[in-house]
């Protein structure tokens, strides 16, 4: 059987910029629509030109992508002709391949918040479809409202997608704009239009408001609609959209639509998966979803002693695919409740080759089991748990020691009268034969240490340079004068390597200082610098 074509929407840059907190710059907008273009989704859609200076600006020139891009607004308004309504202007003169208009399918909506009839609601989609035609646009209605609007009137509903294809749109797609259909009822209500409109002109935009969105989309597929609409990592209003990112490995790795479906992503561009969805949460500054399916740290990663001794036999046994085809990686978590195999496995992963019968295993286990005793957890410190391997295994050379350092706050008047608070550090380095003083003022203390930390290391200087913190993370443990201070530190280089580092300390400073050591330490090691 002839493999059908499904085509993937991608609404990141229009219905995902209505995430609460979310706010793109035109210069977040180039880059996104970048890395979707380069994994293959076929339609970015990036805004609505003449609604703000950003997406009109967005849409003043035509942008070097494969993609069909999108420019997205409403029909002509109600008593107005189509070439009398400056939104409709606006929009017929971005500089877009296709034109994706919003209209209403719900007779109730075209009642109350409309104000006006259906008949009126049905001549200006054909009115605006016929103009974007005109224009040489490619044309999609994207039908708002439209399974509540089946539910209350089917017949309405079905003659607003009806009358939008009749004139020439592409597609029309069938929104769940308020996100409370359920699978069941999508692929009912998707099935009865399949006969009224061919199935490969029909598409599925769905919220995820009852935590469906990805269910909604796959039923519509399975009821014969042939493009899906979503965002990347789920963004979009209230509960988000359709994630993509959950979507496009299901579509390519399940056999159900595997077998039947093509997709525009290969199984190259599949492999980016993981790290497309982190860059974006970079450009967010948002913590990425360690739970987050096929991409989230978490999602390969085995704890129980039981599962990891079968991992390590055949991953197969307890992995729906494998990690590698969208990028991610398996992750055998050493912790407390670990298992010989889980650090075996580990150990594996991180290429240092050990008998398995090794004496230092154990001790290793013992080590991890004391130390996260007093509050170091491994399992959240990747590159921390390598290094303590590595050194029980005897395997880091002492690249330098920091004979003293010293850190100073202080609360004072500037020069121009203002209270600022002022944090310094003082660093001193013994690199080889050589003893190197660093000063710098920071933000906080912290970043006064680190800048001072990594100001000069000497011959090593070079292998750090491209060394950044990416995230810094405390947590208080137990409560009152026993506290103790966990820090987090995530770290990246300049070959968009992660890697997280632990320290634990009564002082925040110090415990900072442990994690920051391990970092740059952790760097030296991976850049194979010499002893
Ligand atoms: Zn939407």
């Amino acid at each position: 059987m002839a493999r059908e074509r499904l085509y993937l929407f991608d609404t990141t840059l229009r219905d995902g910029a209505q995430t609460n907190g979310v706010d793109f710059t035109l210069h977040d907008k180039l880059v996104i629509a970048k890395l979707l273009d380069d994994l293959g989704v076929d339609y970015v859609e990036g805004g609505y030109p003449g609604a703000n200076p950003t997406d009109t600006e967005f849409f003043s020139e035509r942008r070097p992508l494969r993609c069909t891009f999108t420019a997205f607004g409403m029909t002509r308004r109600p008593g107005r002709s189509a070439s009398n309504d400056p939104g409709l202007a606006a929009l017929l003169a971005a500089e877009a391949n296709a034109i994706c208009f919003v209209a209403k399918s719900w007779d109730y909506h075209v009642r109350v918040a409309l104000e006006t009839t259906p008949e009126e609601n049905l001549a200006s989609i054909r009115d605006s479809v016929r103009a974007a035609k005109a224009k040489g646009r490619e044309v999609l209605l994207d039908c708002e409202h439209f399974f509540d609007g089946y539910k209350a009137n089917p017949k309405f509903a079905l003659a607003c997608a009806k009358a939008a294809y009749d004139e020439g749109a592409r597609w029309v797609v069938l929104c769940d704009t308020n996100g409370g259909a359920l699978p069941h009822e999508v692929e009912r209500i998707v099935s009865e239009v399949v006969k009224v409109i061919p199935g490969s002109h029909v598409g599925i935009h769905a919220h995820n408001d009852t935590e469906q969105a990805v269910a909604n989309s796959l039923a519509a597929v399975r009821a014969g609609a042939r493009q899906i609409q979503g965002t990347l990592n789920g963004l979009g209003e209230r509960c988000g959209n359709a994630n993509l990112v959950s979507i496009i490995p299901t579509l390519k790795l399940k056999a159900e639509f595997a077998d039947r479906f093509d997709i525009g992503v290969s199984d190259a561009q599949l492999k980016t998966l993981a790290h497309i969805s982190h860059a974006l949460d970079e450009i967010l500054h948002h913590a990425p979803n360690r739970h987050a399916p096929y991409v989230g740290e978490s999602a390969f990663a085995t704890k129980a002693g039981i599962h990891a001794s079968a991992i390590v036999k055949d991953p197969a046994t307890y992995e729906h695919v494998s990690p590698d085809m969208v990028g991610n990686r398996r992750k055998v978590l050493v912790s407390d409740q670990a298992g010989r195999s889980n650090v075996l496995a580990e150990l594996d992963r991180i290429g240092i080759k050990v008998d398995k019968d090794d004496a230092r295993i154990g001790r290793l286990l013992e080590v991890v089991k004391e130390r996260e005793a007093i509050g170091y957890a491994y399992e959240a410190a990747d590159a921390s748990f390598e290094l303590l391997a590595r050194r029980m295994l005897g395997k880091v050379p002492s690249y330098f020691d920091v004979e003293k350092f010293d850190v100073n706050i202080e609360q004072r008047d500037n020069a121009v009268g203002q209270r600022v608070t002022v944090s310094m550090a003082v660093v001193k380095v013994k690199v080889g034969g050589e003893t190197l003083i660093s000063a710098a003022e920071g933000i906080g203390p912290v970043n006064a240490l680190d800048v001072a930390l990594r100001k000069d290391l000497g011959k090593y200087q070079g292998y750090i340079n491209g060394l950044e913190l990416a995230d810094y993370r405390v947590r208080i443990l137990n409560s009152g004068t026993e506290a103790v201070t966990r820090v987090l530190i995530v770290s990246k280089d300049e070959t968009g390597e992660h890697w997280t580092t632990i320290g634990v300390s009564p002082n925040i400073i110090d415990a900072s200082f442990q994690a920051l050591m391990d970092s740059i330490i952790y760097k030296l090691v991976r850049s194979g610098a010499p002893a």
